[in-house]
């Protein structure tokens, strides 16, 4: 099984992140892949771009070489109601979106009811695509609730490489991103595997979440990142157009 769009990376523009769209870009296509998704912080995580960044993203050619280019965002889900940080609008006019619950934005940290809360009114709204690493202890939902309402929902659930990486910062991540799978093979829910590069090199690293969907036994058409055509059908914007 090999990933041919990588759905999670940031360049520069998010701040705390190391390399242009067209280094990003080189070394997707040098690494074979169909497609390549650049999804900035949202505005509210510090440093990162704002929102004129999103809503002038239209002048950037989506397309270099062969590799087909997704631009979108990485949303920080805000509290409860899913609220997330940029206008509706703005995130309907990217290409791909996904949601996450980063320290600095989600405020107070608080109990498993209320994460499961936060990350079923994000996957309610039809704007949002994926869940980016749901796996983070920290922030830990029931699985079993998650895995139900984005089959519902027609959301991803994403298996985020570098929440697998050992001695990374979010917690508990591989028993959790375990349970997870479990309850998408349960009720036919597809997942994405991003690697969430920081850097060109990490770009489609699936080093861990490999591993880790071997663990589960994870059938391999539930996974929507194997091919390009399969993601955009994947992708809960593209069916509603
Ligand atoms: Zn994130
Ligand atoms: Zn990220």
């Amino acid at each position: 099984m090999e990933v041919k769009i990588d759905t999670h990376t940031h360049t520069i523009a998010s701040g705390h992140a190391y390399n242009t769209i067209r280094e990003m870009a080189s070394m997707a296509a040098s690494r074979g892949l169909e497609g390549l998704a650049i999804t900035e912080h949202a505005p509210e995580m510090p440093g990162s771009c704002g929102l004129y960044y999103f809503q002038n993203l239209k002048v950037v050619p989506r397309k270099l070489g062969n590799l087909r280019l997704l631009f979108g965002v990485e949303l920080n889900i805000l509290d409860e109601d899913g609220t997330v940080d940029l206008p509706e609008r703005t995130i309907r006019s990217l290409d791909i979106a996904l949601a996450s619950i980063h320290p600095p934005c989600y405020g107070k940290t608080s109990g498993r009811e209320e994460n499961t809360r936060a990350y079923v009114n994000a996957m309610k709204k039809d704007y949002i695509d994926i869940i980016g690493h749901p796996d983070d202890g920290r922030y830990g939902p029931d699985y079993e609730v998650l895995a139900r309402t984005a089959r519902e929902t027609g959301t991803l659930l994403e298996i985020n490489n570098s929440s697998l990486r050992p001695g990374g910062f979010r917690e508990n991540t591989h028993d959790n991103a375990l349970e997870m799978l479990r309850c998408c093979k349960k009720y036919g829910t597809m997942v994405t595997l991003g690697s969430d590069a920081h850097v060109d090199l990490d770009i489609a690293n699936t080093e861990y979440s490999a591993r880790l969907l071997a663990e589960a036994d994870f059938p391999e058409e539930l996974v929507a990142n194997t091919s390009l055509d399969k993601l955009m059908s994947a992708l809960k914007r593209n069916a509603l157009r």
